[in-house]
């Protein structure tokens, strides 16, 4: 399916048209070549500043696995959580004042026990649209009667805080026609489309401070 998007990106004082589709996994903008500069930062917006959700608090209640404790909370953090930015604060900027609520947190736990592979598919999670976008990424290995038990918080986070936070890769590429394409490869948590519409709504909204400040 080939999406075709088209947006008004403010340039130094005119309007400059960015056309974006999807090309399989890719979602790719296309700037004119004398829009590198805007290019790029929206590639460090989308690396560094668009939220999403990934595993932060890790309880450990048992761990038979032959994992250590914190290779296991490791793991968990990296498995990337399918994200809903339209019903959660990040944390610092919530209104519980950062102490942790229903509208900054998501509750999960994961238990099993008995021999075999555990899947993050198996993650339990309080709110049923905040869930690993991929069931089938390797947590860990239980023999025998062995178990693992933990609870889990998860939190809006940025990938300039960790890389678990980012919402994919992103890369300027040569285009066509005198074009510079921004590429960008999500990893689950969000489409291309809501990276990189999240992306513009901080720069937006960077120009905006600015603006007021002078
Ligand atoms: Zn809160």
């Amino acid at each position: 399916m080939i999406l075709v998007v088209k947006r008004a990106v403010r340039g130094e004082g005119e309007y400059k048209m960015a056309v974006a589709k999807q090309e399989g996994d890719e979602f790719v903008v296309a700037f004119k070549k004398g829009e590198n500069g805007l290019a790029n930062a929206m590639r460090r917006i989308v690396l560094d500043e668009v939220p999403t959700f990934a595993i932060e608090e890790v309880e450990v209640v048992a761990n038979q696995s032959p994992l250590y404790n914190e290779v296991l909370a490791l793991r968990l953090g990296l498995v990337p959580l399918v994200t809903d930015l339209k019903s959660y604060n990040l944390r610092r900027d919530c209104s519980c004042g950062g102490v942790g609520c229903a509208l900054c947190e998501v509750k999960m736990s994961l238990k099993k026990e008995g021999e075999g592979t555990v899947y993050s598919g198996e993650i339990k999670s309080e709110d049923p649209k905040i869930v690993p976008s991929d069931k089938e990424i390797p947590i860990t290995k239980l023999f025998g009667s062995s178990c693992v038990e933990v609870n889990l918080k998860a939190l809006l986070g940025r990938g300039r805080e960790h890389a678990k936070w980012a919402p994919g890769h992103a890369f300027l590429r040569e285009g066509a026609k005198e074009e510079v394409n921004l590429v960008i490869e999500p990893f689950g948590q969000l489409s291309g489309k809501e990276i990189f519409n999240s992306a513009l709504d901080i720069l937006l909204g960077k120009v905006k401070e600015l603006e007021e400040a002078l």
